[in-house]
């Protein structure tokens, strides 16, 4: 096991290649987070309050098979959500 970018906690992960990876958290559910994402989530950890944003990651609906993809993109709009 790993530990989940988000909230830290231990994760199930798979590497989808290309820098993307699946992780299985019990506390933030099933997303996939990309590289960048991942690498920008870390800078910025120190100042976010990351159990509310695991909240607002387990809350967001779904796509295709329950899997929520994290990108550079949406990642300031679920910061922005969970401050
Ligand atoms: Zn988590």
């Amino acid at each position: 096991m790993d530990n989940c970018p988000i909230c830290q906690k231990p994760a199930d992960s798979t590497f989808l290649g290309d820098h993307d990876h699946r992780w299985w958290c019990a506390q933030c559910g099933k997303f996939i987070i990309s590289g960048t994402a991942a690498q920008l989530l870390e800078n910025q950890r120190a100042t976010l309050d990351v159990g509310k944003l695991s909240q607002v990651v387990r809350q967001h609906p779904r796509d295709t098979e329950d899997w929520m993809c994290i990108t550079s993109y949406n990642l300031n709009e679920l910061i922005a959500a969970a401050g």
